[in-house]
């Protein structure tokens, strides 16, 4: 049976991997030793699931890998958000660790069919906090704004201004931005200005523009 928490030896593995890399924050390391990673990868690479790497998952996208995971998860935390929307569900392992985290977790997938079994794995693992939606992540989620933090997990050219608007004032927007290399951002809203830090060199796959998939 799938369930959190059940992972054995190789959570215990990749949590003082995750240490050693210096990811420090009790909460996420709990969420990443817990989670089934090969839950959440095609089964050619279920073995693989467990090393800190990234790999396919269909559609020509991939899982992030857990170093990354953990590390945005942990740059949102400092603000301590209730509410937090994710543009890019992917396979839904981002959105599984967030929503052990952070109370209530939207998220925003543009492949449909990745959107739905991202559903069915959270489901299955009783993590009830999220809603899910099949649309385009750069309009981010009106109808459920403001958000307190928005954590992108594709990379855009530029930031999208949707996203910026739906942020709440004091919300952070984590992004990694760029096309050729790619730098993780945090932009911070306070009031009508904002104000941005860059963290590290990082490599996703581009967020699309436009029609949906
Ligand atoms: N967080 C995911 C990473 C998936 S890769 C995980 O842990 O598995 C990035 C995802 O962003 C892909 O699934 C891709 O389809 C999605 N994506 C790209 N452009 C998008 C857009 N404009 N709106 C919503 N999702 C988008």
């Amino acid at each position: 049976m799938i369930q959190l928490g059940n992972t054995g030896v190789a959570g215990q593995r990749i949590k003082s991997l995750l240490e050693q890399q210096g990811i420090s924050t009790p909460s996420v390391l709990a969420a990443i030793q817990d989670t089934p990673r090969d839950y959440f990868v095609e089964e050619a690479f279920a073995l693989q699931a467990w090393g800190n790497q990234a790999l396919p998952i269909g559609a020509g996208q991939t899982i992030s890998q857990p170093y990354i995971v953990a590390r945005m998860t942990e740059l949102l935390m400092q603000s301590k958000p209730q509410r937090v929307l994710e543009i890019g569900t992917g396979s839904g392992y981002q959105t599984a660790i967030l929503a052990q985290v952070f109370p209530r977790v939207y998220s925003v997938e543009r492949i449909q069919a990745l959107q739905w079994q991202a559903k069915r794995r959270l489901k299955n693992l009783d993590l009830h906090n999220v809603m899910m939606k099949y649309g385009d992540g750069w309009q981010g989620w009106q109808s459920k704004s403001p958000f307190d933090a928005i954590i992108v997990t594709a990379a855009p050219a530029e930031v999208p201004q949707a996203l910026l608007t739906q942020l709440a004032d004091g919300g952070q927007l984590i992004l990694p931005l760029g096309v050729e290399s790619q730098v993780l951002q945090v932009i911070t809203r306070n009031g009508d200005s904002y104000s941005s830090q860059n963290v590290e060199n990082v490599r996703f796959v581009p967020l699309v523009q436009g029609d949906l998939a």
